[in-house]
């Protein structure tokens, strides 16, 4: 009798649970139509990284500096600007940080203007794993989506986000393999890297190697 009380209370209990985290779950199932936009086969297809450079001045982030760092404000990437200030940096290059192939280039939508997304590979520890890089309010975009790029390959120009900001790259690295645009600040940071520390640790080469040979201000 109080074993079929227990059972009856514990199947109650579960399908409350169910109803509970039901949404959560279909939320997740609609998401589904864009992890295929990136298939096993173009994740395997897709060049190993070997070293990764910041995106704007030198490969060693030179020449620049980061206004709004990674978790500032629930900022999620970094605020990459020209060490000149303001709009002296309109226009400058914008180049991959790594080897890898582009996800999305195109209007982000409003508060982005335009964005660029490149998926990378890269091996840490014997594994292999994914990583993106995201630059927002580029001026001119360079690539398309699906071109393969290489490091230091450029790909956008620094821009305004159409006139809404002072030019300055919106960088951002993340550890999804699906090409959302999604906002630039979010309170929970899961999923996203401290774009900067993500770099300084996977330079794949010594500081005092010489810089972006092709880097033309
Ligand atoms: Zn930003």
């Amino acid at each position: 009798m109080w074993v079929a009380a227990g059972f009856v209370f514990l199947l109650a209990l579960l399908i409350d649970l169910a109803f509970r985290l039901g949404p959560e779950l279909l939320e997740r199932r609609r998401l589904q139509p864009s992890l295929e936009l990136v298939s096993p086969i173009d994740l395997a297809s897709l060049p190993t990284a070997t070293r990764f450079d910041f995106p704007l001045g030198t490969e060693h982030g030179a020449m620049a500096y980061n206004a709004q760092p990674f978790t500032e404000n629930m900022h999620l990437g970094d605020d990459l600007n020209g060490i000149g200030g303001e709009n002296s940096d309109l226009g400058d290059p914008v180049f991959a940080a790594a080897d890898g192939r582009v996800l999305a280039a195109r209007d982000g939508g409003p508060g982005w203007g335009n964005v660029i997304i490149v998926l990378h590979a890269y091996r840490e520890n014997g594994a292999r794993k994914y990583v993106q890089s995201f630059y927002g309010h580029v001026q001119s975009i360079l690539v398309g989506p699906r071109e393969e790029v290489r490091r230091g390959q450029q790909i956008a120009t620094v821009g305004t986000g159409g006139g809404k900001y002072l030019a300055h790259l919106h960088f951002e690295m993340r550890e999804f393999i699906t090409p959302f645009i999604g906002a630039g600040y979010r309170k929970d940071t899961h999923g996203w890297l401290d774009p900067s520390a993500f770099i300084q640790a996977h330079r794949g080469a010594p500081d005092e190697d010489v810089g972006r040979k092709d880097y033309v201000r």
